[in-house]
């Protein structure tokens, strides 16, 4: 998927000096050395001091305008090879996500991101566990990462699994976890896997109680949401639209 940088026309760094849209030209030129190189290494990656700067809230702004150029077909013309040189020798993630494996649901495609730009932790049915929750604290605590998102998608094979009671080896146990979103969710009429609305209610469901999850099960979470450091937020994907409802 890697452009040639020089035979593209849109070999303005200019055009790469965005995160998710955001413009950083003025702290740009303000931070990048004279060679050519360290241009081009800023503007495909993300900088501690841009990272630093931004706010939960702004990142969760950011995400939803990335999903926006995604459902648009306004996606950015991204040069990979360049991402992959200019995030090589460090990374600043914004974000760590929490998603299914489901493989129409890529984080990364659907907000439109870079190389380097969030950890993206990937689970059947989005469930947490400790080493899930390892993995964020990782990225929240020694890393610097301001959001934790947690993002269902419609049409979810693992829910639709869970309302079945699907027992097969390993994925018992998992389908046990998302077994109290069923029960949990209010629904009046068919509670089946074969009723979508009620399927993705259930995925609504999972999300909010892995997210309750997150808080009861890491201290260290918690206390940086409630310092204000971090936000733990949910969003539910849209198969069929492209759109991600962030809650
Ligand atoms: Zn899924």
């Amino acid at each position: 998927m890697s452009v040639d940088h020089k035979a593209c026309p849109h070999t303005d760094p200019r055009d790469r000096r965005n995160f998710l849209g955001a413009s950083f030209a003025l702290t740009a030129a303000a931070a990048v050395g004279t060679g050519a190189f360290s241009e081009v290494a800023y503007a495909d990656a993300l900088t501690k001091a841009q990272r630093d700067k931004l706010t939960p809230d702004a990142i969760l702004a950011l995400m939803k305008k990335g999903n926006k150029r995604f459902t648009s077909g306004q996606m950015k013309d991204y040069d990979y090879l360049a991402q992959q040189r200019a995030s090589a020798a460090g990374q600043y993630p914004v974000a760590v996500l929490l998603s299914c494996i489901d493989s129409r649901a890529p984080a990364e495609t659907i907000m439109d991101l870079r190389i380097g730009d969030i950890f993206n932790t990937r689970m059947a049915g989005n469930i947490e566990n400790g080493d899930v929750l390892g993995g964020m604290e990782f990225a929240c605590k020694l890393m610097g990462s301001k959001v934790v998102l947690v993002m269902g998608h419609t049409s979810c094979g693992a829910i639709k699994g869970a309302i079945d009671n699907a027992e097969l080896g390993n994925l018992t146990g998992l389908l046990a976890k998302i077994k109290p979103a069923v029960a949990a969710t209010v629904y009046t009429g068919e509670r089946t896997s074969k009723n979508y609305p009620f399927v993705d209610a259930v995925a609504r469901k999972n999300v909010e109680l892995t997210i309750a999850g997150i808080r009861k099960d890491s201290t260290v979470l918690a206390g940086r949401e409630s310092s204000g450091t971090i936000k733990i937020a949910g969003a539910k994907y849209n198969l069929a639209t492209g759109v991600i409802d962030f809650f």
